[in-house]
């Protein structure tokens, strides 16, 4: 799985977070293949390994084996393992030595360009029938907001440095804007094809594929569906041999059975956990933890602390009608990172009452044990009302006046 698009966004991961608050459906690369191939896109056979003991290798016989790892991630190929063991893509003909291979990677940490640092740990491994490559290319089917709808972006130069030819060779990617109606017509779909330097019987092959990746785009209503490598074979197939796809959050409730397959093992579980109480939350690297209601004020917040020098933990967003037990789970979340020094509560009531959020902060802070300096800034509807009960709680709550006022405390607290 390569990521051009985050290549052609040359934004630094945090600001990607700040636009780009929904949290996409990602799946590995043998629950999006078993889609595709539902949807008549040409897959290879495979069959999978897992570290819970399940086994299907002893009833896959092939010619030749493509073992690999299955990470939400990239750039496997290329990476290397905490063990040492180099590339979480290996090739062999040699059916004996298919669950040595898989045994260096399973319950290891695979380090990709695209992982954390220490890398990911590989609990599933794909063994695939492996196919003779005689050319590699890119295919992408995605939303983009300037073209305001679905484009298609191809490459003849895919495979594993897609991101070096966006950079280098930047005259060898076409964008195509898709119209929506129209869709992708056989006429444009040939094109691509030629583009990807497809010749004759394989013009139309591929041609076919990519139509099957567009009806697949909309059935499932994808946001992104990249192939990375669409292959030519040496026996002229053109193969789908790698995919990442991103789905619609807004879609969920028309494909449960797909969303139904997340697996969250691999996400921040400060992140899982403030899903189950509605509250959009996204980690990042500071000591300040920000609780506050709007996306928009979050991120004024986020500012503001930044303006005064300091550095927020997280976005959070408890979202417009807060209740005691979101906020304790909210306090929860922000101090099991321990790099939170200080809590910052900014609420504007405008629909919601201040006061009943005042009496959830009070109800929460008497309920647990909160070791770090909480200051609070309230404003709008029973304002007046919400600082009473906080002062009045007897707890060691810092009012703020205004949300600069709150960010100088907050500051103040961690230098
Ligand atoms: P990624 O590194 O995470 O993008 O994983 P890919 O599935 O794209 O595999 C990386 C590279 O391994 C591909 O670009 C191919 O060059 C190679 N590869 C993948 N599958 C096969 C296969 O079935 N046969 C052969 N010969 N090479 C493969
Ligand atoms: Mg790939």
């Amino acid at each position: 799985m390569s990521s051009l698009w985050s290549t052609i966004l040359k934004f630094p991961a945090q600001i990607k977070h700040f636009t780009v608050p929904v949290r996409n459906l990602n799946l590995l690369e043998y629950q999006s293949k078993h889609l595709l191939r539902k949807n008549g896109v040409a897959v290879q056979d495979f069959c999978m390994i897992d570290e819970k003991g399940g086994n299907e290798f002893n009833n896959f016989n092939v010619k030749e084996y493509v073992i690999k790892a299955q990470i939400l991630a990239g750039g496997r190929g290329k990476g290397h393992f905490d063990n040492g063991f180099k590339g979480g893509v290996h090739v062999t003909d040699k059916r004996g030595d298919v669950e040595g291979i898989a045994k260096q990677m399973l319950g290891h940490k695979l380090i990709t360009k695209q992982t954390p640092k220490d890398g990911i740990e590989v609990k599933k491994i794909m063994i695939a029938e492996s196919v003779t490559i005689k050319r590699e290319t890119y295919i992408c089917i995605l939303m983009d907001r300037q073209k305001n709808g679905p484009v298609l972006i191809a490459s003849p130069a895919g495979g594993v440095d897609i991101e070096g030819v966006a950079e280098k060779t930047p005259h060898l990617i076409k964008t195509i804007p898709i119209d929506i109606f129209k869709g992708v017509t056989d006429g444009m779909a040939e094109e691509v094809a030629a583009f990807l330097e497809f010749q004759g019987q394989l013009k139309k092959l591929a041609a076919d594929e990519i139509k099957k990746l567009w009806t697949f785009f909309l059935n499932v209503d994808a946001t992104q569906v990249e192939i990375n490598p669409l292959v030519e074979t040496a026996d002229n197939k053109v193969i789908s041999v790698d995919a990442k796809i991103n789905f619609d959050d807004n879609a969920q409730f028309r494909h449960k059975d797909i969303f139904a397959l997340e697996d969250i093992t691999e996400s921040d579980p400060r992140e899982v956990e403030a899903s189950k109480y509605n509250l959009n939350y996204i980690g990042m690297t500071g000591n300040i933890g920000c609780l506050v209601n709007g996306a928009g004020l979050a991120m004024a917040t986020m500012d503001i602390i930044k303006l005064h020098g300091g550095d927020p933990a997280n976005f959070l967003d408890v979202g417009g009608s807060v209740k005691e037990e979101q906020v304790r789970a909210a306090f929860n979340i922000l101090t099991s990172d321990k790099n939170v020094r200080c809590i910052l509560v900014n609420v504007f009531g405008g629909i919601v009452n201040c006061a009943t959020i005042a009496n959830g902060i009070v109800g929460a802070m008497k309920s647990m044990k909160l070791d770090v300096p909480l200051i609070v800034r309230l404003e709008g509807t029973n304002a007046t009302e919400a600082r009473k009960i906080i002062k009045e709680s007897g707890l060691n709550i810092q009012i703020a006046e205004h949300l600069d006022d709150a960010a100088k405390k907050a500051v103040k607290n961690v230098v």
